[in-house]
């Protein structure tokens, strides 16, 4: 029987996994000549979920790097951005849509735990596509402000880190027993809400 890897190990692989995706993404935006320079159509503005168990701890891992202070002020932002986004409803509220609100771990302008952070940042902006295992492609079109066609882009294609990322969380699932559905933002995460 093989030994079981730890999640150290695990760690290790995520890491591995992002550094892949990033170089990828950014072969991909230089073959569609762009360059992402900051803007309102910006992963960190917009409300998004993630779902793994692994994402979440390796965040976690992440914000114990911080000073005590820091975290103290990120736990601040995490509570109003929950506050103003769901209102104690734990849902969003009808004109979540429109508003930005900012990424708790948003300080100046940058992410406070980029090396950390999760794999729906690190894709956010390219035109991309998944192949489904039923054989279906689905397509997104990339942001506002590349200015993508959707006829000649190049597309991120996410397929092979969506697969990759469902065995390291499997492994981690394994690992540490925490097997529970999760649908998260950043501020449910570090709140472990
Ligand atoms: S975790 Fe970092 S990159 Fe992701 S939305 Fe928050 S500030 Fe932006």
């Amino acid at each position: 029987m093989m030994p079981q890897d730890t999640p150290q190990d695990i760690f290790n692989q995520l890491a591995d996994l992002f550094s892949t995706m990033d170089k990828t993404w950014d072969q991909v935006a230089a073959d569609n000549g762009f360059q992402c320079n900051g803007c309102e159509d910006n992963c960190c503005l917009s409300l998004f979920y993630h779902h793994t168990q692994v994402e979440k701890a390796y965040l976690w891992h992440g914000f114990k790097t911080l000073s005590p202070q820091t975290q103290a002020q990120v736990m601040a932002k995490a509570r109003k951005y929950l506050e103003k986004t769901f209102g104690g409803t734990g849902t969003p509220s009808p004109d979540t849509g429109s508003k930005k609100i900012p990424c708790p771990l948003l300080v100046d302008g940058r992410c406070g735990l980029y090396t950390y952070r999760p794999m729906i940042c690190r894709m956010h902006g390219l035109p991309h596509e998944l192949h489904r295992p039923d054989g279906q492609i689905m397509k997104g079109p990339g942001c506002d402000a590349g200015g993508f066609d959707e006829n000649t882009s190049i597309p991120f294609n996410r397929t092979p880190f969506y697969r990759q990322m469902a065995g390291i969380e499997m492994a981690f699932r394994t690992a540490t027993g925490k097997q529970e559905k999760i649908r998260a933002t950043i501020a449910h995460m570090l709140l472990d809400e």
